[in-house]
């Protein structure tokens, strides 16, 4: 575990004890801090009282005084522009603050060590699975943390010598007062959590202090198309070296590695190919770090193959600028020749178009729409291709292998967010290869889309 003497003998509060939360907990009380701990559910409030016996108080920060708090940690699926913790905080003078606050705060009582932190609206997970594989096949001790889903206060912390790599979600850069990065990546940007931020210049603002909080000196990794529509280093000290994402010079072939297709992985493996560099990784060993890479799942995973078909996992895809790359990758074989992707849609939306997927779309032979946006993409798409309204994913599935043929490419690539029917994203690309294995096994005929998963919400 990651911890500080610097917690010892000062109060928090913990708001949200899921993963994140409980690392925080658990760092906190083991740094000698005095910790107060809620969450709406019964369940983790019970877990936390038996872990930490006596260490900790249970009640919701925002019905008592804060007063005196060393800072609230917020989980950052909270949202704070509208959540009453906001208030409660502000009137007591505490900061709102998450668990990267908390390492950023540790660091001092580290071993000696660099952080590289990356963030972006797509793409972060794999640039960060990435960046830790090429300096880990370099032999530096490295770890990654933070929004892939690993509470880095929870790890276990690196020798001297060692590579943090932290993915953040513009939520956790918001509740981080100041983490210093050797290197800052922004990979890209495009509207996303538009109901957390005042407009789309108040998300570009959050992402963009990543950089405001690094010291001089230290390298900032951007998308040249960011930087010029959005200025993504105004925070940034006057003078601070920066680096332009599609103009790092890649060593080898991109058709060599292959869990990094697609012209977005291309950017992808710049930025990690920029920042491993500065940590004085040589080329030879990073083209070999390339090669090994094996991709994250739901993420262009291929679940299965039947009959020349192959069934592509890309639940991740919550957003249209992720599916768009998606689509990309399944052009025809021969240019306007037949078309391949059979594109089973639909969700959560989080807008009202598909336009960065539409220069796409000739590439599609069919759609099958699930979900609540069912409806809307399915209007959108009717003169373009041809559509069906699965509004299940099993139905959407099924009605595919009918009409697919050898070569072809089913794609669930949602461009929505999954909560409408799915608990999140990797329980909808779960659900994705448990079905295409029961459609595609020997019982396939015999199968029932109401016994499946995702057959109700
Ligand atoms: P994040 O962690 O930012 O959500 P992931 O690496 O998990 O990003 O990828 C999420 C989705 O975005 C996947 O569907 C992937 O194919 C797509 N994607 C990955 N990198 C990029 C990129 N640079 N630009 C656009 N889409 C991308």
């Amino acid at each position: 575990m990651i911890t500080s003497p610097t917690f010892a003998g000062k109060h928090y509060a913990v708001l949200g004890l899921a993963r994140s939360g409980l690392a925080s907990v658990a760092a906190l009380v083991a740094g000698g801090a005095k910790v107060t701990a809620w969450d709406a559910r019964e369940e983790p409030r019970a877990f936390v009282a038996a872990a930490h016996d006596g260490a900790v108080e249970l009640a919701d920060p925002c019905l008592i005084d804060l007063t005196g708090f060393a800072g609230v940690v917020v989980s950052p699926g909270v949202p704070i522009n509208r959540h009453p913790i906001a208030d409660a905080a502000r009137a007591a003078d505490v900061p709102l603050i998450c668990d990267i606050e908390l390492f950023a705060q540790s660091r001092d009582a580290l071993p000696p060590h660099k952080v590289i932190g990356i963030t972006g609206t797509n793409g972060k997970s794999t640039t960060t699975a990435l960046t830790t594989h090429l300096l880990t096949v370099a032999g530096v001790p490295a770890l990654m943390g933070g929004n892939i889903g690993l509470p880095i206060l929870g790890q276990v912390p690196l020798p001297a010598g060692g590579v943090y790599v932290l993915e953040l979600s513009s939520y956790q850069i918001d509740l981080t007062l100041r983490l210093d990065c050797d290197v800052a990546m922004l990979l890209n940007l495009s509207p996303d959590h538009l109901d957390r931020y005042e407009g789309y210049a108040g998300y570009v603002a959050a992402k963009t202090r990543l950089f405001g909080m690094q010291a001089f000196g230290h390298l900032a990794i951007v998308d040249h198309r960011a930087e010029m529509d959005e200025d993504v280093m105004r925070d940034a000290p006057d003078g601070q070296p920066f680096q332009f994402i599609d103009g790092v010079d890649l060593p080898g072939q991109q058709s060599d590695w292959p869990s990094l297709q697609g012209p977005h992985n291309r950017a992808n493996a710049a930025a990690a190919v920029a920042a491993v560099r500065q940590m004085g990784i040589d080329d030879a060993v990073i083209e070999r770090g390339l090669k090994s890479f094996r991709g994250l799942p739901h993420r262009m995973e291929q679940v299965g193959e039947a009959n020349g078909v192959i069934f592509i996992n890309d639940s991740k895809a919550t957003n249209p600028a992720s599916a768009a790359p998606a689509l990309a990758a399944f052009p025809p074989k021969v240019p306007g020749g037949h078309r391949r992707i059979h594109w089973i849609l639909g969700g959560l939306p989080k807008g009202d178009d598909l336009d960065e997927c539409a220069p796409f779309f000739g590439n599609v032979a069919a759609a099958y729409t699930i979900g609540d946006a069912g409806q809307r993409f399915a209007e959108i798409l009717t003169d373009r291709v041809p559509v069906t309204r699965s509004e299940m994913m099993c139905e959407a599935i099924r009605q595919a292998i009918e009409v697919a043929s050898p070569g072809d490419v089913v794609l669930l690539s949602p461009a929505c967010a999954s909560f409408d029917q799915f608990r999140d994203y990797e329980a909808r690309g779960d659900a994705f290869r448990q079905i295409v294995e029961v459609l595609t096994g020997e019982d396939a005929n015999a199968a029932d889309c109401t016994n499946l998963p995702g057959a109700s919400t």
